[in-house]
Formats: structure tokens, C-alpha cells, sequence
């Protein structure tokens, strides 16, 4: 793939000029597709005769995707604030500040997908004493894969909410890296955490 860095130019044909025009690159703010909002700063290339963007150089997609995501709503779940707990103390002991936690709980909801006999594993979590407790504290998770994947644990496992996918994936946590530590996983994530230090 081609970098370009602003000031470069390159012939592109231009969708409102109609022909084959030099672009500059430079920094824009660019209308998302639906028309609400602006991509701020993203890298483009300009046509110099109309001025209007004439490329989107496949660099600038990561930057473009991350505001479009920021956009979306995350999912929300009520869980007891024991849950929180768990998390932030398994993120501690891997080393990691709590700020991974929505991390933990991704890595291991990607663990689970992958891995089709797990879900079934995740109903006795549910039959366990932590599974209790009323929900006052809140788990946010953003981000489509992980959004898709929770979704498709849900029904592999015969469970009606996303709540409950989440609570046992929690415990499941507390289980694996808390309670009974398998040296493998630890060692990798301690390895991702180091990252959230
Ligand atoms: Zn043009």
C-alpha cells in the first residue's frame, strides 16, 4: 500500500469535475456517507481544480472507521457490583490498570466464539452463587465484532439476554484467571495488559 504524506499529488479522476484531475493530499474534515457529521482530520486527496474531495487514500479507513464508531452506542448491562469488582481485580493481577477490563471481557467473548463447544460451558456460571445479586453497577461494551459475537454465544448457549452472556462470562473470568490460573492464558494476557498498564 502507498503512503502519502500531505502535500503529495497524484491524477485521480475527479467524480465532480467528470475528468482526470491532480489531487493534493491534505487534512480534511470529510461528511460521513449518511450526512450527519464530519470525519474530522482525515488525510485526503483534494481535486485542485474544484476543491472537493476527489480520494480517500486506504490509510485514512482505520482513522475514518474509528470515528464511526465512536458514534455508535455501546451495549449497556446492569450487572451486581460484584462483577465490576471481579473484573478490576483481574485486571490487577495481570497487570493491567482497570481501564482493561472492557478488553478482558472481549478477549475472552473472542475466545468463546471461536471456540463453538464453549458456550454451553458458560450455564453453570449461571447456576453459581455469584450469578446473584441486584444489578446496580454497569458493563459497556463497544464495538461491532464484539457486539456480533456476543450475539451469536447468546444463541449458541440457549440464553435470552445479553446480561446473562456477560454475567457468566465474568465468572468465567473470575474462574480462569482468578481462581483456578491456567499458566498459558495468563502469560498471554499479561502480555495484551501490559498495554493498559
Ligand atoms: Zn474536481
Amino acid at each position: 500500500m502507498k503512503i502519502f504524506k500531505v502535500g503529495d499529488t497524484q491524477k485521480v479522476m475527479c467524480e465532480s469535475c467528470q475528468s482526470l484531475e491532480t489531487a493534493t493530499f491534505g487534512l480534511r474534515d470529510v461528511p460521513f456517507s449518511d450526512g450527519h457529521g464530519l470525519v474530522k482530520n482525515v488525510l485526503v486527496g483534494v481535486c485542485d481544480k474544484c476543491d472537493r474531495v476527489a480520494v480517500i487514500p486506504q490509510q485514512s479507513v482505520p482513522a475514518i472507521k474509528k470515528q464511526l464508531d465512536a458514534r455508535k452506542k455501546p451495549i449497556e448491562s446492569r450487572v451486581p457490583a460484584h462483577m465490576v469488582d471481579i473484573l478490576n481485580l483481574a485486571s490487577s493481577s495481570l497487570g493491567a490498570s482497570t481501564d482493561f477490563s472492557a478488553a478482558l471481557i472481549k478477549y475472552f467473548i473472542h475466545t468463546i466464539y471461536e471456540n463453538e463447544k464453549t458456550a454451553d460451558s458458560l450455564l453453570k456460571y449461571l447456576d453459581s452463587d455469584l450469578a446473584e445479586g441486584k444489578a446496580q453497577k454497569r458493563i459497556s461494551l463497544k464495538g461491532r465484532l464484539v457486539l456480533d459475537e456476543l450475539k451469536t454465544i447468546r444463541v449458541r448457549a440457549h440464553l435470552t439476554s445479553n446480561t446473562d452472556v456477560l454475567k457468566a462470562v465474568v465468572l468465567k473470568i473470575n474462574d480462569d484467571v482468578l481462581v483456578n490460573p491456567k499458566a498459558q492464558l495468563i502469560n498471554e494476557l499479561k502480555s495484551v495488559a501490559a498495554t493498559y498498564a
